[in-house]
């Protein structure tokens, strides 16, 4: 859990956890990709997701360059169909964990040889889909799913690549609930009991899948590269005897989140893999599958104020028009975030605040320990920053709550690539 300085007096939001692209404008307002902030939450009302396509791009291919065609975007982290295209077209292939993250993929015009399949339970029709469409790689998760895919294989389905998920016993130094790399977890085989390398054999016996590599994914919002290539030496014993040619990594690179955070960017943590390979004598190509690293500091997300209640001694909690239905990381993880206003980019933020949304639940919190200027008012838009990984994609209908556009800004213009959910869609699958 990430928490902010408590209870003093902050100065102005720090740069580096906006956009790349962002600037202030010359009534001291946000502007990303030329964009006025203000006047895109007019534009598309608020709750909404703005998103810095060139700090986007540019993210991908920082991967490319360091990986080539084995820098995978982990799509789970924010998927739309233009940011399966972005990723696609800045030479990325897409990792997808589930049918419907492929059919987002494939509807993009993702190519299907490019896309990389996860999951710990994907289902006989996900396989067959997954095999019939020809995707590049299947990142098989146990027993039980060689046996589906020998099955589908034995009907006439073609004979997929594949890679073995395997669990090198490391738990990266993070939240618990996303650390995966650690034994007692339900992803992958097991190396330290011998499970991953029977599973080795199996799929080398095996007529049904072609094996190419093992992967491994350590957890999420690591911010020690040294994580990293603990799992690789690990890896490493395990995977000099097999002598296959991929070695993916997974993702978890972490990012800031709030003031005082710093992490590895994409290009020092190639290097330390690279180097980490080069030592352990690991041939294999080393891949990746980066997401919250590409998307997260590529968003802010714009709500506007419609309550300050203050508690004389306590505290004092603004209220805002989204809450844990478009940002459910506070509450699933005790994530922190920072708040500002865009109107006043630079200013300092002396005031204590706890922003919260509007859903009937105590715990929705946006902002547990927030810092804002001192005239902050009803009716102002207040921003998130680094909401691009997990925010939107997590997003959910509690309360009947309507899910929030998404627009990719650029070279001033403002493109709406998800548009704002209507009673109309809350509707559509209710056919009671
Ligand atoms: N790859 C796998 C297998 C994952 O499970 C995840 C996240 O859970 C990722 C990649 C992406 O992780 P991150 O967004 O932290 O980079």
């Amino acid at each position: 859990m990430t928490e902010p300085r408590h209870g003093r007096p902050a100065g102005p939001l720090p740069r580096h956890l906006l956009p790349d692209t962002a600037t202030i404008g010359d009534a001291g307002q946000l502007v990303i990709g030329g964009c006025d902030t203000l006047e895109l939450a007019a534009e598309f009302g608020t709750p909404l997701f703005v998103y810095d396509e060139a700090h986007l791009r540019a993210r991908c291919r920082e991967a490319v360059v360091a990986f080539g065609t084995h820098a995978t975007y982990a799509s789970k982290a924010f998927l739309c169909r233009a940011m399966a295209r972005l990723a696609h077209d800045e030479g990325m292939a897409i990792d997808v964990a589930t049918g419907g993250e492929l059919a987002v993929a494939l509807a993009a015009g993702v190519p299907a040889s490019r896309t990389h399949l996860h999951g710990n339970n994907k289902s006989a029709a996900e396989l067959h889909t997954a095999l019939e469409a020809g995707v590049g790689r299947i990142i098989v998760d146990s027993d039980d799913e060689l046996d589906r895919i020998e099955a589908l294989v034995a009907t006439g389905a073609p004979v997929p690549q594949i890679l073995l998920r395997v669990t090198p016993g490391v738990k990266a130094e993070t939240h618990e609930f996303v650390a995966t790399g650690h034994d007692d977890t339900k992803f992958g085989f097991t190396v330290s009991t011998g499970v991953a390398e029977r599973a080795v054999a199996r799929a080398r016996a095996s007529d049904a899948v072609d094996l190419v590599g093992i992967h491994a994914h350590i957890g999420s919002q690591v911010f020690d590269a040294g994580s990293f290539a603990k799992a690789l030496s690990v890896l490493a014993d395990f995977t000099a005897p097999l002598d296959l040619p991929e070695l993916v990594i997974g993702g978890g690179l972490g990012v800031p989140y709030v003031e005082g955070e710093a992490a590895p960017t994409i290009t020092e943590w190639a290097a330390e893999l690279k180097a980490a390979a080069a030592r352990l004598g690991i041939t294999a190509a080393i891949g990746v599958e980066p997401g919250r690293a590409i998307t997260a500091a590529a968003a802010i997300t714009l709500y506007t104020v419609g309550t300050i209640k203050p508690l004389e001694g306590i505290r004092t909690y603004v209220a805002v028009d989204g809450g844990m239905s478009d940002n459910p990381r506070p509450v699933l993880y005790g994530s922190g975030y920072e708040t500002f206003l865009p109107r006043a980019v630079d200013a300092p933020r002396p005031r204590r605040v706890r922003v919260v949304g509007k859903h009937c639940e105590s715990g929705d919190i946006l902002v547990r320990d927030g810092a804002v200027p001192d005239d902050l008012a009803v009716g102002d838009v207040l921003a998130t920053p680094v909401t691009g990984a997990y925010g939107h994609v997590m997003g959910s209908n509690y309360n009947k709550v309507l899910r929030p556009p998404v627009v990719f800004v650029a070279d001033g213009d403002a493109r709406l690539v998800v548009r704002r959910e209507t009673v109309e869609d809350l509707l559509a699958t209710d056919v009671g």
